[in-house]
């Protein structure tokens, strides 16, 4: 039947069709299947095999990619799942979000010598949403249960990917998060158009059924200190992300329907996860209808735009200082949004928002800007040209410049805990150890904002880390006691 089917996607030819709608739903799953078996078949086996594997030393977590390309284009997909599984806690989300463009599938050689990427991202996902399907995707059973415990503050994917190394080393592990979801900036944060909220909560099943304890609503800082944790467990890991967002100080900031980037994709998130979300229902966190403006030229500000135009906006405008080759975002992003609608303002950036009489904004005032000599970071800095003010207008203005890190000593009420000047926990490079001892510290509150890859290798070293702290401490208390 897949192949009928595949030749009737192929050709486009109709075909008589009597089945009923559940009949034909079911032929089309499978038909999907075995479109995207073939297309993972045939991306993979164009890996030359290079010998240099730079798609390998660019991926964050040196992914084995090479190997699992070739067992997935012989079409051998457990052995691929389980090579792929080896160095990456969610593939099947690496592969959907990760901005290959710049990391594994920028330095393929076949891209290099100008004939086009093999899709590594997608196969990716491919084998491991394949690996849900056929169930070789099982709760963690560690050979043998250890008695010490572990304390993870924050379930995001720093968070996730630290549990399940030391889970499958035995430990009790216990995640405590603020939400009432875990999953972080992948369950709130990246809109569901990118991320699909089902792949994010089967991960979280897979903890749970693991035997991790997930403590949803518990706000350290607020609801437990993180001395009482330290008490608590034989190690802590921090792993908070970054969440203070940057504001635009110009006149009129604080008229309605000016928000920030966080909420807005907040609350769309939670309306697609089925939640009543008032702010929604009311308007203010919804772009159907309006023209939107979004500041802002990283990845977040790319996924305001798609989302705004994916709430049916009436226009979407993306107002950036810089120009495109200096943008943050990936570009990959940026073609995205411009094929979908998105109308970019180049080297443009807010000097006031306009309100009516009813205090929403109205318009976003903006000026142009001209790209003066370069910083010591070597970028140009941006620079105003007198005179060159226009208006747009705007219903919807969403902020998106970026997060920085809450005062975590303050927060936590732990003077001791070391930052840098940007606020960021201050562990050491190799063992990702902070300030204070059997504290450690991964993911974004680390490196400030980044990448879910780098957030799971993070996770991963700072397992390995803690393991070996927590060793150390059970074999110096075990010798005491004799
Ligand atoms: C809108 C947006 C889109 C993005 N898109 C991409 C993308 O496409 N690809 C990509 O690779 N990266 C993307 N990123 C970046 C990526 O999401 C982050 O780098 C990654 O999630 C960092 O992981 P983390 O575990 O360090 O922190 P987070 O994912 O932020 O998780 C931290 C968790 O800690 C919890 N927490 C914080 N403080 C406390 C406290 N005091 N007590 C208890 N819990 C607490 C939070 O509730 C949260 O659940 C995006 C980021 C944003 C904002
Ligand atoms: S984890 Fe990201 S960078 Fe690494 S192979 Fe997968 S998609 Fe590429």
């Amino acid at each position: 039947m897949a192949e009928r089917m595949l030749q009737f996607v192929d050709t486009g030819r109709e075909m008589p069709d009597k089945r009923s709608a559940d009949e034909r739903r079911e032929d089309w799953g499978e038909i999907y299947a075995e479109y995207a078996r073939a297309k993972a078949e045939e991306q993979s086996s164009r890996c030359s095999q290079c010998g240099v594997p730079f798609c390998q030393v660019h991926c964050p977590l040196h992914n084995n990619i090479p190997d699992w390309l070739k067992l997935t284009a012989e079409g051998r997909l457990e052995e691929a799942y389980a090579v792929s599984s080896a160095t990456n806690n969610m593939p099947e989300i690496c592969g959907r979000i990760c901005p290959q463009d710049r990391l594994c599938e920028g330095n393929c050689v076949i891209e290099q010598s100008g004939h086009g990427t093999v899709t590594i991202g997608s196969i990716e996902k491919y084998i491991t949403d394949t690996a849900w399907d056929e169930g070789w995707i099982k709760p963690i059973e560690p050979v043998a249960e250890r008695e010490q415990s572990v304390g993870i503050i924050g379930g995001g994917p720093g968070g996730f990917a630290a549990a399940e190394q030391l889970r499958a080393l035995g430990y009790q592990i216990h995640i405590y998060d603020r939400y009432d979801r875990m999953g972080g900036l992948l369950i709130y944060g990246i809109p569901n158009f990118k991320l699909e909220k089902h792949v994010v909560e089967r991960r979280t099943k897979r903890l749970a059924d693991s035997g991790i304890h997930l403590h949803t609503g518990v706000d350290v800082g607020r609801d437990v200190s993180l001395d009482e944790l330290r008490d608590r467990h034989a190690s802590i890991l921090i792993a908070t992300g970054v969440y203070r967002a940057r504001d635009i100080k110009v006149p009129g900031v604080g008229l309605e329907n000016v928000v920030p980037a966080l909420d807005f994709l907040t609350s769309s998130n939670r309306k697609g996860l089925g939640d009543a979300v008032s702010d929604f229902d009311s308007g203010a966190l919804n772009a159907e209808g309006k023209n939107v403006v979004v500041i802002g030229g990283g990845d977040t500000a790319m996924d305001c735009v798609r989302t705004a135009v994916r709430q049916g906006a009436k226009s979407v405008k993306c107002l950036y200082r810089r120009n495109r080759a200096n943008m943050p975002g990936s570009q990959r992003e940026v073609a995205n949004a411009e094929e979908e609608g998105v109308e970019f303002v180049w080297q443009a950036a807010p000097q006031a928002f306009v309100g009516g009489d009813d205090n929403a904004v109205r318009a976003v005032r903006a000026v142009r800007m001209h790209l003066g000599i370069p910083d010591a970071t070597g970028r140009q800095t941006p620079q105003v040209i007198e005179g060159s003010d226009f208006d747009l207008e705007a219903d919807l203005v969403i902020k998106a410049l970026g997060f920085d890190p809450e005062d975590l000593p303050e927060m936590f009420g732990s003077p001791d805990l070391r930052v840098t000047k940007w606020g960021t926990i201050r562990a050491d490079h190799a063992t990702k150890m902070t300030s204070l001892e059997g504290v450690f510290a991964a993911g974004d509150i680390v490196r400030g904002a980044s990448l879910v890859v780098w957030a799971v290798r993070d996770g991963r070293d700072a397992a390995e880390s803690m393991h070996w702290y927590m060793q150390q401490t059970a074999d110096a208390a075990r010798v005491a006691a004799e």
